[in-house]
């Protein structure tokens, strides 16, 4: 049986006292520990900024990639090996401002990996900017009037996009994050997890006691059901989308994987990508 304790390598996080992202980790590993993935059947691929240097500290397969760029890395790790889970990390800045492209192809392509996004809507290894997800009158070092831009309501447009597996959490609620983690590394599809990860350094207006403040549990909202599209939209838009818990699921749309399998006939996992590059002739 696997414990947290077989992820940890010798490497000291550097983040800062205090930041959430510490939180994201442990919920990780408690959760890869609690589904019995050994570190060997594991890949863990970060993009750039403060949240991406969590790849370096487990004790698995990983990449630490360039900016915005985790995702189409991860995409190919995964398709190249199917046998292996794959979880994608990174910040709302790397994954929703430079990554975006790829974030929204993602969302609708539809790749067997859990990419779980630490959202502390700043840019922290930077120093303090605003990101897409800042809320307007945030005053940062490139807003010094405040922000006037609305944060990009992100899993509203995961939905949009054609996601099969949308949540978000706060890194304080550790048994519900683990608890998304391992619903999503299960689902059979791209599962997208927003995580809120307070930076104690660069954002004070959103600290520890705003997002306990502002958040809302689904496990709150009467009749809440995941798999109704429409309800999943309105509930964002009603709580200007901060929400906890799973937001949407769908599960019968089929895996990128699986799709392309069946227009294979099934053939071994690297076929696939073979055959990417090298198209049947009845198909096209
Ligand atoms: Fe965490 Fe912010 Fe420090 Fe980066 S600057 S390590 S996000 S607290
Ligand atoms: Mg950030």
């Amino acid at each position: 049986m696997t414990t947290a304790n077989d992820y940890r390598n010798d490497i000291r996080p550097n983040w800062c006292p205090g930041c959430g992202h510490y939180g994201v980790q442990a919920a990780i590993a408690d959760a890869v520990a609690a589904l019995d993935i050994s570190p060997e059947n594991l890949a863990v691929i970060s993009g750039i900024g403060c949240s991406s240097r969590i790849g370096g500290y487990f004790y698995t397969y990983g990449a630490h990639t360039t900016h915005g760029r985790a995702l189409p890395y991860a995409q190919g790790v995964k398709l190249a090996n199917q046998d292996l889970n794959v979880v994608c990390a990174g910040g709302d800045g790397d994954a929703f401002a430079i990554g975006m492209g790829h974030t929204i192809h993602a969302f609708k392509r539809n790749v067997n990996i859990t990419y779980i996004v630490m959202d502390n809507h700043v840019y922290g290894l930077t120093k303090g900017q605003t990101s897409p997800r800042s809320d307007i009158g945030f005053v940062t070092k490139t807003s010094p009037h405040g922000s006037f831009e609305s944060p990009l309501p992100i899993c509203e447009t995961a939905i949009a996009s054609g996601a099969t597996f949308v949540a978000q959490s706060y890194m304080v609620n550790r048994a519900e994050l683990v608890e998304l983690i391992k619903q999503g590394m299960q689902h059979e599809g791209f599962s997208f997890i927003n995580v809120f990860s307070p930076c104690v350094t660069y954002n004070k207006r959103n600290s520890y006691d705003w997002f306990k403040e502002h958040l809302t549990s689904l496990s709150t909202v009467e009749g809440y059901d995941p798999t109704n599209r429409v309800q999943a939209l309105q509930t964002l838009g009603a709580h200007e989308g901060l929400v906890t818990g799973l937001i949407y699921r769908d599960d019968t749309k089929p895996s990128f994987e699986k799709a392309m399998a069946a227009v294979n006939g099934g053939p071994h996992p690297r076929a696939l990508v073979h055959d990417v590059v090298k198209p049947n002739a009845d198909v096209f």
